[in-house]
This record gives structure tokens, C-alpha cells and sequence, in this order.
């Protein structure tokens, strides 16, 4: 942390600024220049806010030179973050696809969907079994009904599944099915359910917030991270703006900005930040040439019947189209999509 004098300090006002950095673990260098005095507060201690400098008297300003999320940064970890989940990995070379309904409807639907998206080259399988609905008369998912078909299907098809929960209490039956969990847009900030993951040692998929920055994603994440667990995905679901011809507006600029932010690995959901199946395989593109490390992508065999997202989900010949364009442009980027290894097992 820097912090510099206004012109005119007094000799008073740095010594009660040099005592409130030591008084926070810091060790001050102070550099005098002809009418101002610079300190360099440097040490372990972490400091999360600015504030007790900013209001110390003769301070012109305070500039933070580490990170405020320590774990998560790359300052602190220099080399992509690079873990397996089931079948393939997450960070490294390789792009990781997943693939599924926004919701597990019924047995057939889940199994029909995960069969298509696996051989399309989907790596995992998505499907929502607790939904954060707008309103609370929409479908709210099939709770653990829905686990069960995901496990049936995972058992088909080798696929490792990624399941939204919504709050500490769904934990317990989450845990008994779940390969990967994900957090919401909507709980991005729900820092008792993040407390709670990161106990946890199960890959978690942190989506970005409807408005929240990049900054506070990182903090998110840093919860997780904090509790021990260091398998965690970020994900960029677009965020709101005025713009209203899409359902969210896609930061693709969040995917360069995160790759040298944090070592975590760093995936798109096209889906959700355009909310229309027409645009969803042209920004899934974008996102591989922007550096992404994977993609989230809703697909259900009759999006017209699908009892939420219809409009954003891709037919399963659509997602299989755009699985072909993302594998050209992983060339292009000197990567791949990951291969799939496992067999399917059965069919349905
Ligand atoms: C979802 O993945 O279906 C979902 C609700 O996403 P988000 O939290 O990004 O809105
Ligand atoms: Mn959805």
C-alpha cells in the first residue's frame, strides 16, 4: 500500500500515519520528496479496506499496490490453477464443455439430454434441481427427484453433473449426488452458503453476480478459497445494462481481465448473458477466442416445452454444430476441447 501526504503535512500528521501502519502490522518506508512524503506500507498483514488510512489527517491519497483477494491472485499464485473433475481437466490446455437443460424436467428429458450433449463432445452435465425463479409461483425444480435422474444419467453416460444450490440446507442431499456445485448468479454475495462450500471439497462453479464487478466476484471466490477449498471455476453469465435486446449483456472483456486477475480457471455461459438460443454458439466462440477455459450451455431437446430458459437453450443439432465451431477455434488458440475418455455405459 502507498500512501501519500498532502503538500503541506505536518510533521505530526506522518508520525500518527507511521504509528497506524505499525499499528496494523506494517512495516513503513518513507520516502521525502521536495513538498509531499510517500509511505510504503509493506508486510503480511492483509489489508481489506483503504479507509483507515484514507481518514488519517494530512493524507492525499491511498493506493493499494497487492490485490485485496490474496488467494485468488495471481500475484500470490503465478501458474493457472489446473484440477480434474471427472473424466477431464479445468485451467490447463484443455476447454471444458458443459452441457444441459437450465432444468431436470423428467427422467426422459434429462437422459435424452445428456445422451446428445455427450455426443456432441459435452464434458459434464447440467441441470437445476432448486431454482432461483423471479417469481415464486414459476416451476421451482424437482429437488432431490432431480438428483436422482442426474445420477441415472451420470451413470449412463460417464458424466460428472453440476448442480446449482441455492442455500446451505439443500448441502446434505446435494452432497450424495453432486460432482460439481454451482452457485447462482443470484447467491454470488451469499456469503453463509460460501462459507459452507468451501468446507467443502467438491469443485464449486462461482457465476458472477447480475451487477456485481469483477472484484467482487474475486471476493466471492476468496470465501471458498479462504475455507480451504481450492477447486473453484468462475464463471461470466453476462450482467445488466441498459442494453435490453438481450436478457444480459455478455462482459467478454471479464474473461482477459480474470485470466490475469486470478489463476482460478475462468468459463462463459453464452446462454444466460445473451438469452437467446440465435446468439449463443456466436459469443460461445468469442469467449474460446477471448481465452475462456470452458463454456455452460443450456440445451433441451424441445426448447419450446422446456419449463424455464426455452428461449436461450440450443436444440441438441445446434449445440452439436457449435461443439464443431468451438473445437476450430480451440485449434486456432492452441488448445482443445477436452476428449472424452469414459465409454458410454448404457443407454436409456
Ligand atoms: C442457471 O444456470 O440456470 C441460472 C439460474 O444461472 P444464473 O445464476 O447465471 O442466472
Ligand atoms: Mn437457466
Amino acid at each position: 500500500m502507498i500512501i501519500v501526504m498532502k503538500p503541506n503535512y505536518t510533521p505530526q500528521q506522518l508520525e500518527g500515519v507511521i504509528s497506524s501502519v505499525k499499528a496494523h502490522g506494517l512495516t513503513p518506508h518513507i520516502t521525502y520528496g521536495v513538498e509531499t512524503a510517500i509511505i510504503a506500507a509493506v508486510g503480511e498483514f492483509h489489508v481489506t479496506s483503504l479507509d483507515p488510512f484514507e481518514v488519517l489527517e494530512g493524507v492525499e491519497s491511498v493506493k493499494r499496490i497487492s490485490q485485496p483477494f490474496k488467494l485468488g491472485s495471481r500475484q500470490a499464485h503465478p501458474e493457472n490453477s489446473i484440477f480434474p473433475i471427472d473424466g477431464f481437466t479445468i485451467g490447463g490446455n484443455d476447454i471444458a464443455i458443459i452441457a444441459g437443460p437450465c432444468s431436470v424436467e423428467s427422467r426422459s428429458q434429462i437422459l435424452e439430454t445428456a445422451h446428445a450433449v455427450r455426443e456432441a463432445g459435452a464434458n459434464a452435465l447440467r441441470g437445476g434441481v432448486f431454482k432461483p425463479r423471479t417469481s415464486p409461483y414459476s416451476f421451482q425444480g424437482l429437488g432431490e427427484e432431480g438428483l436422482e435422474y442426474l445420477a441415472e444419467a451420470r451413470e449412463q453416460t460417464g458424466m460428472p453433473i453440476v448442480v446449482e444450490i441455492m442455500s446451505q440446507t439443500q448441502l446434505d442431499v446435494m452432497l450424495k449426488y453432486v460432482d460439481v456445485f454451482q452457485v447462482g448468479a443470484r447467491n454470488m454475495q451469499n456469503f453463509n452458503l460460501l462459507r459452507a462450500l468451501g468446507e467443502t471439497r467438491k469443485t464449486i462453479l462461482l457465476k458472477r453476480g447480475l451487477s456485481a464487478t469483477i472484484e467482487e466476484l474475486l471476493m466471492s471466490a476468496e470465501y471458498l478459497l479462504a475455507g480451504g477449498n481450492k477447486q473453484v471455476v468462475l464463471c461470466e453469465r453476462g450482467i445488466r445494462t441498459f442494453e435490453t435486446t438481450t436478457r444480459n449483456t455478455t462482459d467478454i472483456n471479464a474473461i482477459p481481465v480474470l485470466k490475469k486477475l486470478t489463476h482460478l480457471p475462468v468459463i462463459l455461459d453464452p446462454s444466460h448473458s445473451t438469452g437467446h438460443a440465435d446468439y449463443v454458439a456466436a459469443i460461445a466462440r468469442a469467449a474460446i477466442a477471448a481465452g475462456a477455459d470452458g463454456l455452460i450451455v443450456e440445451v433441451h431437446p424441445e426448447p419450446s416445452k422446456a419449463v424455464s430458459d426455452g428461449k436461450q437453450s440450443l436444440k441438441p443439432e445446434a449445440f452439436a454444430e457449435m461443439v464443431k465451431q468451438i473445437k476450430a477455434i480451440a485449434k486456432i488458440m492452441d488448445r482443445r476441447v477436452a476428449p472424452i475418455k469414459k465409454p458410454v455405459t448404457a443407454g436409456w
